[in-house]
């Protein structure tokens, strides 16, 4: 009979390996080089997305393409308005002493209104040629 040997139960000296996680640093002037793009440098000339694409075997299109925003938008009640229609809103709201919530919801409510549903179109029409032929005898 083997006593079966324990294994030793190793009181780790080492403290568990912290790994310290460098940010990658990116010399100034190290920018992608496609035309336009001005992110920085991931991989091979090129930013990140822009050498996703390269690998993908895609052609380079621009990442973040430019939306050229008609006019600015101001805030009313959580949402982006024109501040011409955020101004006539607030206005109706301190004239009607509601708030600009309150407000919302009654427009919408007016719009709901104005705008019934339209009737549901009828799928049904058809009758299915199927076995549901009524009984003879
Ligand atoms: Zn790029």
């Amino acid at each position: 009979m083997a006593k079966k040997k324990r294994g030793h139960a190793g009181q780790g000296g080492r403290s568990a390996k912290i790994l310290v996680l460098k940010p990658q640093t990116v010399p100034a002037g190290f920018v992608c080089s496609f035309e336009g793009c001005g992110r920085r440098e991931y991989s091979g000339g090129l930013c990140q997305s822009h050498h996703r694409q390269s690998r993908a075997g895609q052609a380079l299109i621009p990442v973040h393409p430019y939306h050229k925003r008609p006019e600015p938008t101001v805030k009313f009640s959580g949402m982006r308005l024109s501040p011409r229609c955020a101004e006539r809103l607030e206005r109706e709201a301190r004239t009607k002493h509601l708030s600009n919530g309150a407000l919302i919801c009654e427009i919408l409510e007016l719009w709901c209104e104005s705008h019934p549903e339209p009737e549901p179109a009828a799928t049904h029409g058809e009758r299915p040629s199927g076995p549901n032929r009524p009984k003879q005898g």
